[in-house]
């Protein structure tokens, strides 16, 4: 990619190059190198984030339909070049163009054109005189520069998930994405300038985590820290965060269980596994990971799901035919396959998978274990990568005890011809979402968050206005009396 001469910083509505040391990007799907990188230096992130706080003043007055009206332009923006960011999304990723195409950006678009909707809809609870000859009402107020911190496994949608309430409630941002996918958080930021959402709004600083990220986290004029990456990064930001008692805003890692009861339509259950475990390359914080199968069934499950798994076309990700592209990098693919053939050696079993095909770029084979144990490695730790491992179960209590038996709580689903066990796993499941006969879709109206170690507040839907705006208590007296009734308690009204 030579789009990025410029620079790969976005600062107040302009591409600069950053002072930091550049570093190599590769083409994980080749393992050639695309491009070197830029990376911001503390004197980069000090104008993005004076630009951030210079903004936010007009920016935060806007009425809100002004705000809506500038995000309803940025979605016909992004729209006019969907190609151009799937294209980049893929290079960047591995992922194949199906995806980036298909799921990707018309996620994003759909999710700008959620919170133009949104921002002219943001609530509180209505007037109301609680405390007599007096009006209480609730003022919804926007932070002011939100720092946020995204992963490269959905690098556009991320940066979406983390601009759009953020701005929609009248904030301005300071994007750090991952350094190793930067390119389509820059397209995003530039595409918003060029549909006329003011320079400063949307800031992109590219760099490394250590230094960029803290920094971001620490600075003082940055009020609130919203973080999506691993568990124990987000620890760490919460930390810092802390030093302050800076507002903070965690999505974190997942290990997503799958709980195919003895009723399931074991067919559709094994579709589902296969698509959940595999999209994006495994690479998804609700993949479907842990698969707790009834005896009855497990065979028949486990059959089907390595047979569909070794129909899977790996490779090229710019081929329309391929269905999983590579993993984000050599060292990402190396992770993957070192916690597979730890489990192997402990005596699990590879029904599929298990390999990486002999291609050059970071590819690895959808895969399915069997044979693991509950608190292994590979059942306990988040892979990241296409691996399923499936477990059989006898009752419905183990079952839902077993999908509760990890750290993590962010995705859950159960398959089931029950509507009382349906019931009974989306009340008695800990996670953020629980998908009945269903893994994966998501909706810009629905709430994504965490439960456990997985996080706390949400991305998309109204409920992210939680996370993005202050709550003001205002309250207006209609009692014209000099003397109060209530000051009584504090001094008693004397004649003078
Ligand atoms: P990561 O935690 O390594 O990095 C995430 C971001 O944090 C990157 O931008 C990185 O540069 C930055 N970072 C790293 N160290 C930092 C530090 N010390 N201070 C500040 N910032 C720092 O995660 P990753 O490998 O990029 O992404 C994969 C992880 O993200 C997985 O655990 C996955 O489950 C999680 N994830 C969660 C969600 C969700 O919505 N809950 C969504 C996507 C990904």
């Amino acid at each position: 990619m030579t789009m990025f001469i410029q620079g790969h910083q976005y600062i107040n509505g302009s591409y600069l190059v950053g002072s930091g040391e550049s570093v190599p990007r590769v083409n994980p799907a080749t393992g050639a190198k695309a491009e070197d990188v830029d990376q911001a230096s503390l004197e980069d992130l000090e104008l993005a984030v004076q630009a951030a706080s210079a903004a936010f003043p007009a920016w935060s007055r806007l009425t809100p339909g002004e705000r809506s009206g500038h995000l309803l332009k940025f979605a016909l923006a992004l729209a006019a070049r969907a190609g151009e960011l799937a294209d980049v999304e893929t290079a960047q990723t591995g992922k194949t163009v199906r995806m980036s195409h298909n799921f990707d950006v018309p996620g994003t678009i759909d999710n700008v054109n959620f919170f133009a909707g949104a921002a002219r809809n943001i609530q509180g609870l209505a007037a109301g005189d609680y405390a007599g000859n007096s009006t209480s009402m609730i003022r919804r107020e926007a932070i002011g520069v939100v720092g946020s911190i995204a992963p490269w496994n959905y690098p556009l949608q991320m940066a979406a998930w983390k601009v759009l309430p953020a701005i929609a409630a009248g904030n301005t941002v300071v994007l750090k994405p991952s350094e190793i996918t930067p390119g389509t958080s820059l397209l995003f930021a530039e595409i918003a300038t060029e549909a006329g959402i003011p320079a400063g709004v949307i800031n992109v600083l590219v760099g490394p985590g250590r230094t960029v990220g803290e920094a971001l986290i620490r600075h003082p004029l940055v009020q609130m820290c919203s973080f999506t990456g691993s568990t124990s990064v987000g620890r760490h930001v919460m930390s810092m965060a802390a030093e302050s008692g800076k507002r903070v805003h965690l999505e974190l890692g997942g290990k997503a269980p799958f709980i195919v009861f003895k009723d399931a339509d074991v067919e559709a259950a094994a579709h589902g596994a296969v698509a959940a475990s595999t999209i994006n390359a495994g690479q998804d914080c609700t993949a479907a990971t842990r698969a707790y199968v009834h005896s009855s069934v497990f065979d028949k499950f486990t059959a089907r799901v390595a047979g569909l798994m070794n129909t899977m076309v790996v490779g090229n990700p710019l081929l329309e035919d391929t269905d999983m592209g590579s993993l984000v990098s050599e060292n990402h693919r190396s992770k993957v396959a070192s916690m597979v053939e730890r489990a192997v050696a402990s005596g699990a079993t590879a029904l599929a998978g298990g390999l990486a095909p002999e291609l050059p770029g970071a590819f690895f084979r959808p895969t399915l274990i069997v044979g693991a144990a509950q608190d292994s490695e590979i059942v306990q730790e988040e892979i990241f990568g296409p691996v399923l491992v499936a477990l059989p179960f006898e009752t419905d209590d183990e079952a839902i005890a077993l999908a509760n038996d990890t750290p993590f709580g962010l995705a859950a689903s159960a398959w089931t011809s029950s509507v009382t066990l349906a019931m009974r796993a989306a009340a008695e499941i800990e996670a953020g979402c629980v998908w009945i006969n269903e893994h994966i879709p998501i909706v810009s109206e629905m709430p994504h968050g965490g439960y456990k170690s997985s996080g706390f507040g949400n991305d998309m839907s109204s409920y992210s206005f939680e996370e993005y705006t202050n709550i003001k208590h205002v309250l207006i007296s209609h009692d014209t009396a000099a003397h109060k009734d209530w000051q009584d308690t504090v001094f008693k009204h004397r004649a003078d």
